[in-house]
Order: C-alpha cells, then structure tokens, then sequence
C-alpha cells in the first residue's frame, strides 16, 4: 500500500561488511522494480508498503547545513529513485536540487530504466563531476524483453548521458547466467564507460535467495540448476569464464573478487 509520510531524518546510514559509512538518502521506502535477487528482502518488513517521504528534501536542506563537503552522498538504496512513482512525487530531483545547491558529492543508483533522469539533466549537468549515476542493467523485465542490447533502455540511457558529459558507470550486478549475455552487453556500452560485474551472491534460504530460485523456476526452468548449484553449491562456471576473458580488460572491474555467498 503506498503511505505518504513525513520523516525527522533525510539521511539514513549503512555499514558495509568491509568498513565505512555510507551516507543514503532514499526519497522513498520500497521499491516497484521486483528485483527477486534484491539484498533488502532479507528485512522481512521491508517492502510491505511503498513509503513515500513528502517532506524529505526539506529536512535534507536543514541536515546538509552541517555536511562535510567531502562525503559522497548516495541516493537510491531502499528504492530506485527513479521508478515510476518519481514522474509524480518528484522527490529525487528535490533531493538533487538541494544538493547541486551546495555543491555536494552525489552517486545516484537506478536500474529503472524509466528514462525519468532525462527529465533531470538541468539539475544533473551543472552539478559536473560531482554527480556520478550508478547504473544497473539487471533489470529483469529488460533482460526478458530484448535481444539486441543495443536497444536495451538502461544501456542506451548509460550512452546517451555519458555522450553528453554525464559520468556513468554501469554495474552488471548480478551477472544472471543464461539470462545475461555479457559479452554482447559490455559490446553495446560506450567504450570509455567503466563497467562493473558481480556475480550472484545470495545466502541460502534467505529471502532473496528463495525468491530467485522460485522466479527462475517459473520464468527460465531450463537454468533452475544452474542457479541451485550458485545459490546451494556456491557453483558459478559461467562467472569463472566471464573473469577469464574480461579480468585484464581494464574498463571492466570485478565487484568481488573471491565470496562464499552460502555460509
Ligand atoms: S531496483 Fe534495487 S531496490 Fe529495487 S528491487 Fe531492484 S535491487 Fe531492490
């Protein structure tokens, strides 16, 4: 159900498991994109409703009086920013426009693939190096829908804003054997765009980890063992090979180099 609330705090924090402070600002709590993979199904709460925080970029304006203008701010973590619900509430380009006030570090993560962004390319441009747009192409509805991935919306979003001076970087994570075709996909990606990948890592009998296995088994059975062994065995040929062929290519970087995602 989609609540409209207010919130006390803009900024929320994450700690990841290698160290550090991740400052997060998600305009909204749940997210329409369904990614069965997506680590936050691990919080059983969360995504239960679509929280939409209408005062957000207010006390954003408030909280970043204080903010060290070093810090990188990222937007897009319980949500993506730029689902559809954004073409109304218009929360992220709030948030983006208090930032680009002060000058402030910003990446913005999206796999939508809704070409809302271009809507805010007046906020984005200006902001220069300082705004970096983390791209995801593990869009499954995508993926299902396209052969010809020069055609696929998130990668014809990642050419056309790095043509036009954007700073990009495109985030393959997770790699979906059988699904994603990599070589083709990093073929279609402007050659200067640095790509990310990431192989599946999800902890057996966790939430994602069992939605995955149960949207395989309903969308692709042929792969539902290939996708057992990654998520039961930790078995991942298909990543292996990948790293092969493109670990010396230097564009391309490896978001993990070695993980047992089945402790
Ligand atoms: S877009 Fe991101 S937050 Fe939304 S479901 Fe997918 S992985 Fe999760």
């Amino acid at each position: 159900m989609l609540k409209e609330i207010f919130v006390k705090s803009a900024m929320t924090y994450e700690y990841p498991p290698d160290g550090g402070t991740v400052p997060i600002i998600d305009p909204y709590d749940g997210c329409t994109i369904g990614c069965p993979y997506c680590f936050q199904l691990e919080d059983e709460t969360w995504n239960t409703d679509l929280n939409v925080k209408v005062n957000i970029s207010d006390v954003l304006q408030k909280e970043l009086i204080q903010w060290n203008k070093e810090d990188t701010v990222y937007l897009g973590s319980k949500c993506d920013p730029y689902m559809e619900i954004e073409r109304k509430y218009q929360l992220t380009r709030k948030c983006l426009l208090e930032l680009s006030k002060l000058n402030l570090k910003c990446m913005v993560t999206t796999k939508a693939g809704s070409k809302l962004i271009f809507r805010d390319i007046d906020v984005i441009k200006p902001m220069g190096n300082k705004f970096t747009l983390l791209l995801g192409l593990s869009n499954l509805q995508q993926l299902s829908e396209i052969d010809d991935y020069t055609l696929m919306s998130n990668i014809q979003t990642a050419n056309q804003l790095h043509r036009m001076g954007i700073t990009v970087w495109v985030f393959i994570t997770p790699i979906l054997p059988g699904i994603t075709d990599i070589d083709s996909m990093i073929s279609a990606i402007d050659q200067d765009i640095p790509v990310f990948l990431d192989k599946v890592r999800l902890k057996r009998n966790t939430r994602p980890a069992l939605r995955l296995e149960r949207f395989i088994g309903n969308h692709y059975p042929h792969l539902i063992k290939t996708y057992k062994d990654i998520i039961y065995n930790n078995t991942d040929v298909y990543y292996e090979d990948i790293k092969e062929k493109w670990g010396k290519t230097e564009r391309v970087k490896f978001v993990f180099e070695s993980s047992n995602s089945t402790d």
